[in-house]
């Protein structure tokens, strides 16, 4: 994917949640977004995947400049797929529906073409003995997965995912995580918020450092953790990384 972000502002009422971020990069498979919390990273991904507009300054995805244009908006977000922390999904409904829904509302797809591609992928991440369940019925990391699962059905351009793991325990955050590595490998464009700093080195191939709505620095993993060329950045990973 190509990012190129000039200036971008957001602004909630008088707090500045993004303060002219600016980000060029190109041929990236995996962009994490790490940095503190109230930092600017959700803020940030749900601009890039066109959930918000930003107030000024200029986005554009893949060539594409996104603009205050509601239908524009809208197609532009059908392109792509999204995972937030929890509360994924529609907790009436079972692990199929909640992933046919979106494909038939949303993409148009009729009944059997949507079930066949819900089982499709619920059977490549190892869920489709849980098709039937609702989601109360299974462990936080089968729901994102499951979450997940819904989120590629329609194949999209960019995977956005906003600090998938942080509701999870340790061994859920290991599937999760190991999901999102296997489709980082087979070629899916993503781009992730997260508090796992192992995994943002092992798989990203840029991690940004987003702190008081700016990016300090972005840099491939092996320089960002081992060199890191801001001060705040440095601060932040040698207090993250010492326990
Ligand atoms: P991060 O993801 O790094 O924790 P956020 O993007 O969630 O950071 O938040 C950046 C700043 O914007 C924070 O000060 C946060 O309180 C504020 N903020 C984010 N979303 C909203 C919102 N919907 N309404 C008001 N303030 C918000």
């Amino acid at each position: 994917m190509k990012l190129e972000i000039e200036r971008a502002t957001k602004l909630y009422g008088r707090t500045r949640a993004l303060d002219g971020l600016n980000l060029k990069i190109d041929s990236t498979r995996v962009l994490a977004l790490i940095g503190p919390s109230g930092g600017g990273k959700s803020t940030f991904l749900r601009l890039l995947g066109g959930l918000e507009i930003a107030d000024s300054g200029k986005i554009e995805v893949n060539g594409h400049q996104l603009e205050n244009d509601p239908t524009a908006l809208q197609a532009y977000r059908r392109r792509n797929g999204f995972l937030f922390q929890q509360f994924n999904l529609f907790p009436h409904l079972d692990a199929r529906s909640n992933i046919t829904l979106p494909l038939e509302k949303v993409h148009g797809h009729d009944a059997a073409k949507a079930r066949a591609k819900a089982d499709h992928v619920l059977d490549r991440f190892g869920l489709l003995e849980h098709a039937s369940k609702k989601p109360s019925q299974l462990s936080g990391g089968q729901q994102q997965r499951v979450g997940i699962a819904r989120a590629i059905a329609a194949s999209p351009e960019i995977l956005f995912l906003d600090e998938p793991t942080s509701a999870l325990d340790p061994e859920m955050t290991a599937e999760v995580l190991e999901l999102i590595q296997e489709l980082a490998d087979a070629g899916q464009d993503i781009i992730l918020s997260t508090h796992e700093m192992g995994f943002a080195r092992a798989v990203a191939n840029q991690v940004a450092f987003v702190a008081a709505g700016k990016i300090a620095e972005c840099a491939p993993p092996a320089i960002l953790f081992s060199n890191p060329s801001s001060p705040i950045c440095e601060r932040f990973l040698s207090r993250v990384m010492r326990y």
